[in-house]
């Protein structure tokens, strides 16, 4: 079901990026295309054949033992589903943080912004050292909050429509994005974090609610979005756009982070 909303959500914003581009005259769209889509099979197939289990296992011991902050206190399920909803999502800002401050994440992190042209496929780039990384910490997140599978699934559902949604070129009006960034991370949002001005890339941190941002200071905005220049000053070259030089990414000896 995940995977199929996935896909769905991905034609369709692939299909409106077509025709409401936001940078226009892209020649190479389905060529990026095919690159990000690689990646993110990759990672798909790391995420389920290496993590899927344990993930499970995890939350089944958790349950078991009444470990995690939701098995201690007894709230409706609809409340219980709500605090682990938003709990998680502000583990998604901490670690998406982390990946930028620490030196050694940010080697396999880059790789998510080294790409030159940001489309709802660049929603599936991520190197598969930071996949893994961010699995086998899940395995400790998710018993402390006390999630169970149900709470992580819904997660899981929203999470992959408003990444690709977020990653998009679709041209959405600035009243419209407004609109939605009151409440989840917009385009307008998430072009900022891919600009290679330093300061913006240190900024918008949030996956699914904006607010995060807005409430730990780091969010920060862009009147002039089609004037952003997305990629990385010292990842510009053609060779880190395939599918092994995304891969040897983190391993490159490229200027550190300025
Ligand atoms: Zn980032
Ligand atoms: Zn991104």
């Amino acid at each position: 079901m995940r995977i199929g909303l996935e896909i769905i959500s991905l034609g369709l914003v692939f299909w409106l990026e077509g025709v409401f581009p936001l940078f226009q005259g892209r020649k190479e769209r389905f060529r990026h295309a095919r690159r990000n889509l690689g990646m993110g099979i990759l990672n798909g197939l790391v995420i389920s054949l290496g993590f899927a289990a344990l993930t499970l296992k995890s939350i089944q011991i958790a349950e078991n033992n009444s470990w995690g902050l939701l098995h201690q206190i007894h709230w409706i399920p609809f409340a219980e589903g709500v605090a682990a909803f938003i709990l998680f999502d502000l583990w998604m800002y901490v670690w998406h943080r982390a990946n930028h401050e620490i030196p050694f994440l940010w080697r396999f992190h880059r790789m998510h912004h080294s790409d030159l042209e940001l489309d709802s496929t660049s929603a599936l780039r991520f190197h598969m050292g930071e996949i893994i990384f961010s699995s086998l910490l899940r395995l400790v997140i998710i018993p402390l909050i006390g999630m169970q599978f149900i709470h992580l699934l819904i997660y899981e559902i929203c999470l992959q429509p408003v990444i690709i949604f977020h990653h998009s070129n679709v041209a959405l009006p600035e009243k419209l994005d407004r609109i939605f960034r009151a409440v989840i991370v917009t385009p307008n949002m998430h072009r900022v974090h891919h600009s290679q001005i330093r300061d913006e890339t240190d900024s918008n941190y949030s996956s699914i609610f904006s607010f995060w941002d807005r409430m730990i200071r780091s969010f920060r905005k862009r009147k002039d979005a089609q004037t952003i220049v997305y990629g990385l000053p010292y990842l510009q070259e053609k060779e880190w756009q395939s599918l092994l030089g995304m891969l040897r990414t983190p391993f490159a000896n490229v200027q550190k982070k300025v």
